[in-house]
Formats: C-alpha cells, sequence, structure tokens
C-alpha cells in the first residue's frame, strides 16, 4: 500500500478527532442518566474506587504507544471533566441556582428594588423603645437607607439574657418605619410567629442559629413576604443554599442571602468574614447577597473596611447594627455604631451620597 501523504494524515486525524469528540460526548450522555438515577437513590456523584477500578482496567489493556501513566491522566480528564458535569446537573436541579435563572433577582419591597442597586439594612440589635428606634431611623434616612432592621425576638445564648420585646416590639418598629417611610426587617425564630411577623414586617429574617430550622424554612415558604436568609454559623455553602431551597420549594422565591461571618479558630473577631462566600454565591445563585458586617465583625473598627470589601466582592447589601447609645444596648453593645459612627460609615463605604442621591431621585 502506498505510503499517505501528509495531507491525508491529516484527514485522518481530523476523522479521528471528530470520533473522539463523538465518543467523549456519548459518555457524557450516558453519565447524565448515571446522575439522574444517583439522584434518585440519593447516592454521592464521585465514586472514587469505581474511577480507580476502571484507569487499572484501561492501563491493563492499554495497547501503546502512549505509556500507561498517560493513559492514567488521559482518562482521569475525562472523568473528571464528566464529575463537573454531573456536579453542574446537581446544581441545575436547585430552584435558586443560577442555572435555572440566569438574570440577578430583584426583590421588590414597598416600592424598593433590592438588589438592582446597593442598599443598606441599619438599625438595632434589638427593638428597645420607641426613643431608641426614632433616632437610628431619623439618621438612617438622612443617610438614604430604606431599610430599618431591629429584633423583636432575640436568639440569644443565654435563656436569661434579654429575649426582645416581642410582638410589642414589632408594633414599635412598624410605627416608626412608616413615619419614615422605611422597609422593616426583624427575625422570625419560630414556626408559630410567622404570620404575626408577616403581619407586621415587611422582610422576614432567619436568623443564622436557624438556618436548618426546616420547618421554620418551609413555613416562610408559605408567607407572602421576602426572606433574608442568614448563613448558618459553621453551614457550608452547599448546605445554605439547600435552606434557601427549602423556603423556594414551598413556592417563595423572593430571598435575600446574607453572609454573617463564620465560626474560625480566630478569636480577634467574632466569626470571620467570607468573601469568598459572596463571590461563589453571586456565581452559583442569582439571589442578592447582602453581608451582615457588624456580627461578622463583632467590633466596630473595622466594620467599613469589611463593608467596602463585601460591595466589591459583589455584594448588593450590607446590614449594620446601629443604636443611639450603644452602651447601655441591650444586646450586642460592643458592636453597635453610633449615630455619628454611622454617619462615617456610610461614607467610608462610598454609599451616603449615593443613597441618598437615589433616594432623592425616588421622591
Ligand atoms: C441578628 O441579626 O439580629 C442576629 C441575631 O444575627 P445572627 O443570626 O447572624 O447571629
Ligand atoms: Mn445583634
Amino acid at each position: 500500500m502506498p505510503e499517505k501523504n501528509l495531507t491525508e494524515l491529516r484527514d485522518e486525524l481530523e476523522h479521528i478527532n471528530a470520533s473522539l469528540l463523538e465518543l467523549l460526548s456519548r459518555r457524557a450522555r450516558v453519565v447524565t442518566e448515571v446522575q439522574r438515577l444517583k439522584a434518585q437513590k440519593n447516592m454521592p456523584t464521585f465514586d472514587p474506587e469505581r474511577e480507580m477500578k476502571m484507569l487499572q482496567e484501561l492501563v491493563a489493556r492499554n495497547p501503546g504507544p502512549f505509556p500507561d501513566e498517560t493513559v492514567r491522566r488521559l482518562f482521569k480528564e475525562i472523568f473528571r471533566a464528566c464529575v463537573e458535569l454531573m456536579q453542574r446537573q446537581k446544581e441545575r436541579a436547585l430552584l435558586v441556582s443560577r442555572a435555572s435563572r440566569a438574570e440577578d433577582l430583584v426583590v421588590r419591597v414597598r416600592g424598593r428594588e433590592l438588589g438592582a442597586a446597593p442598599f443598606v439594612i441599619a438599625g438595632p440589635c434589638a427593638v428597645e423603645s420607641e426613643e431608641q428606634l426614632e433616632a437610628v431611623a431619623q439618621q438612617a434616612k438622612a443617610l438614604g437607607c430604606q431599610l430599618l432592621r431591629g429584633g423583636a425576638f432575640k436568639p440569644r445564648t443565654s435563656p436569661y439574657a434579654f429575649q426582645g420585646l416581642g410582638a410589642p416590639g414589632l408594633e414599635l418598629l412598624r410605627r416608626v418605619a412608616r413615619r419614615h417611610d422605611m422597609v422593616t426587617v426583624s427575625e422570625v425564630m419560630d414556626t408559630r410567629q410567622v404570620a404575626l411577623l408577616a403581619e407586621y414586617v415587611d422582610v422576614l429574617q432567619v436568623g443564622s442559629r436557624n438556618m436548618y430550622n426546616y420547618p421554620l424554612l418551609r413555613e416562610l415558604g408559605k408567607a407572602r413576604r421576602p426572606v433574608l436568609l442568614k448563613r448558618g454559623l459553621s453551614a457550608t455553602l452547599e448546605e445554605f443554599l439547600w435552606a434557601a431551597e427549602y423556603v423556594a420549594s414551598e413556592g417563595n422565591d423572593q430571598l435575600i442571602l446574607c453572609e454573617r461571618g463564620i465560626r474560625t479558630f480566630e478569636t480577634e473577631t467574632r466569626n470571620t468574614l467570607d468573601l469568598s462566600a459572596v463571590a461563589l454565591l453571586r456565581q452559583k445563585s442569582y439571589l442578592p447577597v447582602v453581608v451582615d458586617v457588624s456580627h461578622a465583625a463583632g467590633r466596630k473598627d473595622i466594620l467599613a473596611a469589611l463593608g467596602r470589601a463585601a460591595l466589591a466582592a459583589g455584594a448588593s447589601g450590607l446590614m449594620v447594627e446601629v443604636h443611639p447609645c450603644p452602651a447601655v444596648a441591650r444586646s450586642d453593645s460592643q458592636q453597635q455604631l453610633d449615630l455619628e459612627e454611622f454617619a462615617e460609615f456610610m461614607a467610608s463605604v462610598g454609599l451616603a451620597r449615593r443613597l441618598h442621591a437615589a433616594a432623592g431621585a425616588n421622591d
């Protein structure tokens, strides 16, 4: 047989490439089917033992000229691509994942569009009195903040510590917020509180300690109020998104995710602000992400730096605790900003003028 010339050999290579691609795509389709069955049986996506066995079998039947190591490397890469495909498929199953919706969610509440432009949720750790709330609301509104926070049901480490004013606290929060045309945010701790909170509050907050409270999440899925879901103290991002999925799966996709720092070995800060989480959540999900700098740091002196970093990492908004007289606050007194520090914070994160101009444009 006459020897093939260069053009013929190149043609042959192109045909082989096309066949390889065809085979790889066929493999990917089979893998997709495997993943579907695995998901039904709740089996893990990656099975290292099976992968090792397949590699051994391939090496055993290696016809050459590639050395065994090259065969191993090539197939490992193919397996990795297939596992990635399975993982994407798993994520696609989530209602809250970016794969189910490409564009960012904008949560509309009382005429505000949260997620369309940066926003700030400011207010005391706990609602304590009308005077306290009034002072914070006035300052917040003057600085362009549209959302007023304040806990009426407080999850405290000690059962003997101040637990919040309860229902009267919600009434106070609503009254002061309405006076200043602000949106209210307050924590709901229990399924039995959902109806009450939904009556008084615009955005229902799930605290860090309750991220795994699945009955509560399901109940909030039925509420007709946006939900601000805080990340659990040591929750992985996967667990965090599954928690959001609980709410969405019951029909409420008006969700805001909140990174508030996670437990680490560090003791200089109350928690460690996980900025990777902000960037990754924005990548994995279309939900707006808020960063609570106060609970992340547990101190005041680095809040502005954390706020700037959070916005740079892709956060849609910030949460910050403010009290007219932090020294006498009934909870979290060491981390709440006073009114002047709050104004400095807003200027330092670069939002004071921006929010003010936006609020003016709304009027
Ligand atoms: C809060 O925001 O009031 C609060 C208790 O925060 P966390 O749930 O993040 O601890
Ligand atoms: Mn607090």
